[in-house]
């Protein structure tokens, strides 16, 4: 999961280029320099795709199904879906890639990856790389976002206190929003075991009781897991809890990586040979953290820095691959951009 907040002065530029965007988009300018571009590697990074409710963690959601549906149409137009085998005989050496090659990732491993995604890309015959949180997977143990999104949609108070000490209310759901993102991004500032204290305080807190076995349908379970694998779809380790890992000790960031390779890799009876860091901003990764990656057996590592990459980018740094972050709230005229290389002319 991946959580950013814009700031006032880039929301303004933002406005503009989506101006722009969108007639690119309408008048097939987007499209006019594909040759110019060819050799690239578009890795788009989708999380949830389901439909908006009060009680979801609404930034986790990257496409409501009908916007996947036609997203994957665009790609199968414009892009060549390939999949991490392939991309990793590339690097071996052993073949080429096709021009305008994209990849398809998701990162955490929830259940509508399989009920509602998996379908989808059977349809167009895609591969894709689900990244899987080991220690979540068959459990109804619920992310500290997902949680949280269930106890402010379910609360009757307007206040919490904050882990610096602090107190916010809010006055209406906006507000409530603002404040239940701002709770996250605090508890990620904090080292892992204080973390999980106040995760631990916040129904009693929030005075909401959460009903027995409530995310027990929140992530997909291994038989799910081993079932889409049979059929085309590659699984790669996120640790097992989901740390930030620069926020906890290396010996402890070595094992939530070689740990999440090793369950998968077991679960499933065949290697697994990629990784992606959670959050995987600038901060939430590094030298050490991509050794570790290497030493459990990967090929490949997977970040959040804005994609595409190039194809000698990719090749001079395979363990900080860049990806496009999707998100519910991109129309498809900013879809079309974000993965297209010219998207990093934009920052
Ligand atoms: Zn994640």
């Amino acid at each position: 999961m991946y959580l950013s907040q814009p700031s006032q002065k880039k929301s303004k530029r933002s406005a503009l280029v989506k101006r722009i965007l969108e007639f690119g988009y309408h008048s097939g300018l987007v499209q006019l320099g594909r040759p110019l571009w060819a050799n690239s590697l578009t890795v788009l990074n989708y999380h949830r795709i389901d439909n908006l409710s009060p009680e979801t963690f609404q930034p986790n959601v990257s496409a409501l199904p009908a916007e996947f549906a036609r997203q994957m149409e665009y790609l199968a137009r414009w892009y060549k879906v390939v999949s991490l085998q392939t991309l990793h005989e590339w690097l071996n050496g052993g073949r080429k890639l096709p021009p305008h090659a994209a990849l398809i990732t998701f990162d955490d491993g929830y259940l509508d990856n399989y009920t509602n995604a998996y379908p989808i890309l059977r349809k167009h015959g895609f591969s894709a790389v689900i990244f899987l949180t080991a220690g979540h997977i068959g459990t109804d143990t619920a992310f500290y976002w997902d949680l949280t999104a269930y106890c402010f949609a379910h609360t009757r108070l307007d206040r919490i206190p904050f882990p610096d000490g602090t107190q916010r209310c809010w006055h209406n759901e906006a507000e409530m929003q603002q404040v239940s993102y701002g709770w996250i991004e605090s508890l990620k500032k904090l080292p892992e075991d204080e973390k999980k204290k106040w995760v631990a305080r916040l129904p009693e807190l929030l005075g909401v009781a959460i009903p027995d076995g409530y995310f027990k349908r929140l992530m997909m379970n291994w038989d799910q897991v081993r079932e889409m694998s049979a059929n085309g779809i590659e699984f790669g380790g996120h640790t097992i809890q989901h740390p930030i890992l620069t926020r906890i000790p290396p010996e402890r960031a070595r094992s939530e990586i070689s740990g999440s390779v090793a369950r998968v890799s077991e679960e499933l009876g065949k290697p697994v040979t990629s990784f992606a860091y959670p959050n995987g901003m600038p901060d939430d990764f590094n030298a050490a953290t991509a050794r570790f990656v290497q030493e459990a057996g990967c090929q490949t590592a997977f970040t959040l820095l804005n994609g595409p990459a190039s194809l000698d980018e990719v090749r001079k740094s395979p363990y900080t691959v860049r990806r496009s972050f999707i998100s519910h709230k991109h129309s498809m005229p900013e879809f079309s951009t974000l993965i297209n290389p010219l998207n990093r002319l934009r920052h």
